[in-house]
């Protein structure tokens, strides 16, 4: 059993603190989700866990088991079995799929697996062409490929905890319950799932045992798959500061269904806020 374990984390970029002192522990095989409006925090405090440079962490600790996370170097928390599954995967140009899984496979004292069969059998279960394996890592591929690849190198790397920051987002409705669904079966196997998500709809097919209300960089509630289901058809309404200021956060008018049809930034959209 392994716990990622987030204690009293405040983070600041630049002059601005983001996140103000959040607790969340994900031990193997749960799946906690966090959703919450648009700038609350959700992609900081994912970057923050694997270590992503530019953040500034003013309090608190981050934890797997009984090592400490923030002193380490993102490689260092890869190798203890902590994997991102980034809003926008990077594109690395000349650096090649396979290699950078056997890479890290081996670091982890992993070698008696064939990573390129594996890797085959992990995109057929989420229909993700065989082809686009051969390209570099993330390079020339559609949003929607893009994060069918970060989950085809989930299931490969098999990590204990994985954080999933919108891994919906530019997927349709079949790639979805694909990846998904692969990522449940992972979680029978005992792998922990830290999911950040705008939708009910990922959680139909990766049941969420706790659901997590992130705005203006606090968790303001915490409780079962209700609560995703609540915000469905609610929206954010009930968290928010009751003058309806939140400190800079976008809100969407008239709950989720309105925020659904509204233009919501897409990885492939080069115009498009990457902090959004
Ligand atoms: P979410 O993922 O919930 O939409 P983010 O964590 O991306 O929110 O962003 C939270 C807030 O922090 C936003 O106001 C965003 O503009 C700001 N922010 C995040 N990263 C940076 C950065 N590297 N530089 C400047 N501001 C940032
Ligand atoms: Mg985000």
């Amino acid at each position: 059993m392994t716990t990622l374990s987030i204690k009293n984390l405040g983070v600041k970029v630049g002059e601005q603190q983001i996140l103000h002192g959040v607790n969340l522990n994900v031990s193997s095989g749960q799946v906690h989700a966090v959703m919450g409006p648009n700038g609350s925090g959700k992609s900081t405090l994912a970057n923050v866990i694997m270590g992503k440079p530019g953040y500034q962490v003013t309090s608190g600790s981050i934890t797997l088991d009984a090592q400490d996370l923030l002193s380490a170097p993102t490689w260092v928390r890869a190798q203890a079995g902590l994997f991102l599954a980034m809003q926008y995967p990077t594109e690395v140009p000349g650096v090649s799929l396979r290699e950078t899984l056997e890479l890290a496979l081996q670091a982890r004292g992993i070698e008696n697996i064939d990573t390129g069969s594996r890797l085959v059998e992990e995109a057929g279960r989420i229909g993700l062409s065989t082809q686009l394996l051969d390209r570099a890592v993330n390079v020339d591929l559609s949003g929607g490929e893009k994060k069918r690849n970060e989950t085809a190198q989930l299931a490969v790397l098999n990590p204990q905890i994985a954080v999933l920051d919108e891994l919906d987002s530019g997927l349709d409705i079949d790639a979805l319950r694909a990846c998904a669904e692969r990522i449940e079966q992972l979680t029978q196997a005992g792998l922990g799932v830290l999911c950040i998500t705008h939708y009910h709809r990922l959680l139909d097919y990766l049941p969420a045992d706790q659901v997590h209300i992130l705005i203006d960089g606090h968790i303001v509630e915490s409780g079962g798959p209700e609560l995703a289901q609540e915000l469905e058809s609610d929206g954010y309404a009930r968290f928010l500061p009751s003058d309806g200021e939140s400190d800079g956060v976008e809100v969407a008018i008239g709950g989720l269904g309105a925020s659904n049809q509204a233009p919501r930034p897409d990885a492939d959209d080069p115009f498009s806020d990457p902090l959004a």
